[in-house]
């Protein structure tokens, strides 16, 4: 009953006010946290098995869908965005106040929950082709959803450049003291700082430092670009070698291995732009936002992944290891493997997990059943090595 329970959390018999002020103290090794935001970070790092007796490497990857709100590296993002906002003023709870962002999902589905629990409200723009699941998630939670037709970012009408202009006009228009926040991971460096004060230093200490190479894709950069500035220029781990990892269709693989990018702006045809999509949702941009800027000069190379690649890996990883991922984690997979298989044996590799693939039944996941039977027969005579690229 709920006297023995309170009795064995809070040790004893004990007064409203102190079970309260038991919060102010939660870390006793208890694992109570003071609401759902207290559950982001301090994610596992999972070595892959298969992944590591077939490299001769150590693959590491960091249970980033373990995060407890959203279930994504964007809690993080998300619940430094809405701190530093709150810090300047410019949330304040329960006020009216909405935040308005860009996305192709995760970063929505965080921000969600935590303006439900905060007391905010939330409305979100992304591209319509995005999975259904994740628009699903967001009415649930209570987001207002504006689906938007993919559009380049120099139009007023692509879902970065909606989400701000709709955050102007709920504060133009208010008539009570309600403002709308555009909470802009793209180009706020609330973002990539979020990975810097916690995601990098969570990798620096699960591996005493032991870390040889750094591989992560790009959707905003927020993730490489935090991390790596965590252990190339804090810990100055100089010999790190940081890795982009990069779906078909990106530009920011040439703009790493070449020094060029072929930006969306140019007309087609104008220069040998790749004109190739991808289902992978999350990673993979062709312009550079202040985020991926602010680590570039530090990424050492990139991986270019095709969609066949991604889903084979995300195949192999549930046969072999239980492991249920979305696109993005796979992209990162292949790259670390390919990363891994240029690096002495027993080198340490670590790498994200973002997303499960719970969050990409419809679309990838539709296509990993449909990988050819041939596949299947491979994987049975074939070499592990010779399978996974
Ligand atoms: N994976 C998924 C599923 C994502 O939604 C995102 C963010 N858009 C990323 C990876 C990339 O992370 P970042 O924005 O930090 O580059």
């Amino acid at each position: 009953t709920s006297s023995r329970r309170d009795s064995f959390l809070f040790g004893g018999p004990v007064s409203l006010e102190d079970r309260e002020s038991s919060f102010t103290t939660i870390d006793r090794g208890l694992g109570i946290v003071d609401g759902i935001a207290g559950t982001i970070g301090n994610t596992p790092l999972v070595k892959i098995r298969s992944l590591s007796e077939a490299t001769g490497c150590i693959i590491l990857a960091k249970a980033e869908f373990l995060n407890g709100a959203g279930n994504s590296p964007k809690d993080r993002v998300a619940l430094n965005m809405i701190e530093v906002a709150e810090q300047k003023g410019l949330l304040v709870p329960n006020r009216g106040d909405t935040i308005y962002e860009g996305t192709v999902g995760s970063t929505g589905i965080s921000l969600a929950v935590l303006a439900r629990a905060k007391g905010y409200k939330c409305h979100i723009c992304m591209p319509s082709d995005m999975a259904i699941e994740k628009v699903e998630l967001l009415h649930h939670l209570g987001a207002t959803v504006e689906r938007v037709t993919p559009a380049p970012i120099t139009d007023p009408k692509h879902f970065v450049n909606l989400a701000r202009q709709r955050a102007k006009e709920h504060t133009l228009s208010s008539e009570t003291e309600s403002r709308g926040f555009f909470a802009d991971q793209f180009e706020s460096l609330a973002n990539y700082t979020a990975h810097m004060k916690t995601t990098g230093p969570e990798i620096y200490e699960q591996t005493g430092g032991l870390i040889d190479a750094f591989v992560a894709g790009a959707g905003t950069g927020g993730t490489i670009s935090g991390v790596t500035k965590y252990l190339k220029e804090e810990k100055k781990l100089t010999n790190l070698k940081v890795v982009l990892a990069d779906p078909q269709g990106s530009g920011l693989y040439n703009k790493i291995r070449h020094g060029v990018m072929y930006s969306s702006t140019e007309k087609e045809g104008t220069r040998r732009r790749a004109q190739v999509d991808t289902m992978v949702e999350g990673i993979g941009i062709n312009r550079i936002t202040e985020n991926f800027e602010s680590a570039r000069s530090l990424i050492d190379d990139a991986v270019r992944v095709t969609d066949l690649q991604a889903l084979r890996m995300a195949r192999w990883l549930v046969e072999h290891d239980g492991i249920f991922i979305g696109s993005s984690s796979a992209v990162n997979c292949v790259a670390a493997v390919m990363t891994a298989l240029k690096m002495p044996k027993g080198s340490q590799v670590v790498t994200i997990l973002c997303d499960s693939g719970s969050r990409h039944l419809s679309k990838f996941w539709k296509s990993v059943g449909e990988l050819g039977l041939e596949h299947n027969e491979e994987e049975k005579g074939g070499e592990r090595e010779e399978d996974l690229i």
